[in-house]
């Protein structure tokens, strides 16, 4: 988790990694997950700084696609969505 200030469930979001490697938020994937606050810009920086999520998802993620993946989700965020639509269109 990339901060420590709330822990109700229903305030969060669920970070999952896809089959092809790709980071994907609101998934409902099995495996490793990890949670950050829903709609916080901050707790997702911490998370990325700490690299909180690569180690908390066992995988080794490059600056390039934690900065893509937050932008995802950033942008669901803003645009009042929960960001739940896991997107493939990665190429
Ligand atoms: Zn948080």
């Amino acid at each position: 988790m990339g901060c420590r200030q709330r822990f109700a469930v229903d305030l969060l979001v669920r970070i999952t990694v896809d089959g092809h490697g790709d980071l994907v938020s609101g998934g409902s994937s099995q495996g490793r997950g990890v949670w950050l606050c829903e709609g916080s810009r901050p707790c997702l920086q911490a998370a990325m700084r700490s690299k909180a999520i690569g180690r908390g998802l066992r995988v080794q993620l490059t600056d390039e696609q934690e900065r893509l993946f937050a932008g995802r989700l950033l942008d669901g965020m803003e645009h009042g969505g929960t960001a739940s639509s896991p997107s493939t269109a990665v190429s």
